[in-house]
């Protein structure tokens, strides 16, 4: 969930080129919610794939409406990934629900977001609801995923004055139907996020999630936009869409993963990119600048966050990024769902990156293999009684990566072994690197993005660091007491309700625990949980078994969605 960096969007208009497939730019008189133009002969890049494919005839897109439909695509099944014909548009006795993000599991990840939007929208569905995803069509989607995707028609999308081309793919992944919203000149870049011109590409990915609804023929009862990338979802629905037949009737829910990502641009925006009027621009002016996530905060019918403490933190300005004034006045729709996580995809049990598979039975006996392991792979001195801490995660001052290079050296003079995974502020991947440099024997500082190795350090590490200075929901501290690594987390938002500090008098608790931003309260909760791992092994034991047996799955999360969304839907 990387931020965009500030645009001046009016630089970038002058600048920009349309994509190939697109037509030229549409008279300024066009009214924003022209009917698509017919499509072009050729689709972009994915459908070049499957043609060169040449595959299973009679796969006919679901198409609802008169929009015209590219023709049918031959294809060739692939074993890995399934295809189907998405069928939900018959089911109309079901909740429909469309789940639009900037990024989903297992197409393509940043963080925690992806985690979400590939696990949520499963269970929803395996709880009967229809619900769908929609991303855009990055560059950086593995080919063995685009192979698999089937064209299902395009429309043009109107920015201002623009007139974009936008293409829809789709698939079956799991069971659930995913979208994938096609333009070469907004998506097929490299890394998904942080491009000059951010504020067009979403503008347009959240317009044309709305616009394509008529080509995959599905009006949905809800529309859950996520974050700063579709925030807009909701501004566009209430000021151009509310007479579309197929989203007159759709409510949203918004979501907020991490208010300090906002989507903040300059105002000539406005009516450069997003065509919004004086009133309608109200909506997303805030701070002199615009602002995304205001406008999905005000437009929505229900905003949610993703731990009730993280909502509850968001009302005061140390974590309200200059958002609190807006939500304390929206209070009224605002609520916190804690998130869960996969339990199938993190299963030590049965995880492919792991040295040796294991359960809550074999956990004592298999643990180690994935230490020694570990540090086999790594070049660390291998000796299974030494402490691992192991780290995952962004290395960018939200994840209290300060306070630990603070006094790393103190942490590594306990004789523990410390390995640290991620990419982030280049500030820190120095420190950590150079801090490897001296201390060979102890530190590993893994500069990269690999959910392999993520799965070797849950697997591998006794204890998990996670000092966030603020965290809204936090899902590795979940996958690592479900790997049997005990966490070391600072008392805030998600932290605060996943893990429970270990309580020597009672033997509840799964975790070690400080509530003050300070390298030094760290530094004595790590203390704590090295002195348990050596000198009190069946207490240790006894800590690892309560976060083992916590159940992070999606399932109970699911009910509280529906509930959500059957509260609003009309
Ligand atoms: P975020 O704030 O980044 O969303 P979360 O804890 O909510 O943090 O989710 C992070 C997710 O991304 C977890 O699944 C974690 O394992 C994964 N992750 C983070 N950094 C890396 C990395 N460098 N390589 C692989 N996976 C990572």
């Amino acid at each position: 969930m990387a931020e965009t960096k500030k645009t001046n969007t009016k630089k970038v208009a002058e600048k920009k080129e349309a994509p190939k497939a697109a037509p030229k730019a549409a008279p300024k008189a066009q009214a924003p919610k022209a009917a698509p133009k017919a499509a072009p002969k050729k689709a972009p890049t994915p459908k070049k794939v499957v043609e060169e494919k040449k595959v299973a005839p009679e796969v006919k897109p679901v198409v609802e409406q008169k929009v015209e439909v590219k023709e049918v695509v031959k294809e060739e099944p692939k074993k890995e990934v399934k295809v189907e014909t998405p069928v939900a548009a018959k089911k109309d006795e079901k909740l429909k629900v469309l789940f639009v993000a900037g990024e989903a599991n297992p197409f393509i990840k940043t963080g925690g977001l992806a985690d979400v939007a590939g696990a949520l929208p499963k269970a929803l569905v395996e709880k009967g609801v229809d619900a769908r995803v929609m991303i855009p069509l990055y560059l950086g989607i593995p080919q063995e995923f685009k192979n698999n995707m089937r064209f299902l028609g395009n429309c043009y999308v109107q920015l201002s004055w623009r007139s974009q081309y936008c293409g829809v793919f789709t698939c079956n992944y799991q069971g659930v139907t995913y979208y994938f919203i096609d333009n070469e000149f907004y998506f097929k870049r490299h890394g998904l996020y942080g491009h000059y011109d951010d504020g067009e590409r979403f503008a347009f990915f959240s317009k044309a999630i709305l616009e394509s609804l008529k080509i995959i023929g599905f009006k949905p009862d809800i529309i859950h936009a996520n974050d700063w990338h579709t925030a807009l979802v909701p501004v566009f629905l209430d000021c151009y869409y509310r007479n579309d037949e197929f989203c007159k009737k759709a409510q949203t829910v918004y979501t907020i993963h991490n208010i300090e990502f906002q989507g903040q641009y300059g105002d000539g925006l406005i009516g450069d990119i997003l065509g919004l009027n004086y009133d309608q621009s109200l909506l997303v002016r805030y701070g002199g600048c615009v602002n995304y996530m205001k406008g999905g905060i005000e437009s929505a019918s229900r905003v949610t966050t993703v731990s009730p403490s993280y909502a509850n933190e968001i009302l005061d300005p140390y974590y309200g990024y200059g958002m609190q004034d807006i939500l304390n006045a929206r209070k009224y729709k605002l609520s916190g769902i804690l998130n869960g996580i996969d339990l199938e995809k993190n299963n030590p049990a049965t995880d492919k990156s792991l040295f040796a598979n294991y359960d809550a039975k074999t956990v004592f006996e298999n643990k180690k293999l994935n230490k020694v392991g570990l540090q086999s792979l790594l070049g660390l001195p291998v000796d299974e009684s030494v402490p691992m801490i192991g780290m995952v995660g962004r290395l960018t001052h939200q994840k209290g990566i300060d306070l630990v290079t603070a006094v790393m050296e103190r942490i590594l003079d306990m004789n523990v072994q410390m390995v640290v995974l991620g990419t982030g502020d280049w500030k820190y991947e120095n420190i950590l690197k150079d801090m490897q440099n001296r201390y060979p024997g102890k530190l590993r500082a893994i500069v990269n993005f690999s959910s392999d190795m993520a799965s070797k350090i849950y697997g591998a590490s006794d204890m998990f660091l996670m000092p966030s200075k603020f965290e809204p929901c936090g899902l590795s501290q979940m996958i690592a007491m479900r790997y049997a690594s005990v966490p070391i987390v600072r008392l805030t938002g998600g932290l605060r309700d996943t893990v429970e500090a270990y309580n020597h008098e009672t033997g509840k608790g799964d975790g070690f625990t400080f509530l003050t931003y300070n390298a030094s309260d760290m530094l004595y909760a790590i203390e704590r949980a090295v002195g348990l791992y050596r000198d009190y092994k069946d207490e240790w034991k006894k800590v690892v078994q309560n976060g083992m047996a916590k159940d992070f799955g999606w399932s109970n999360i699911a009910d509280q969605y529906i509930k959500l969304y059957n509260e609003i839907k009309q």
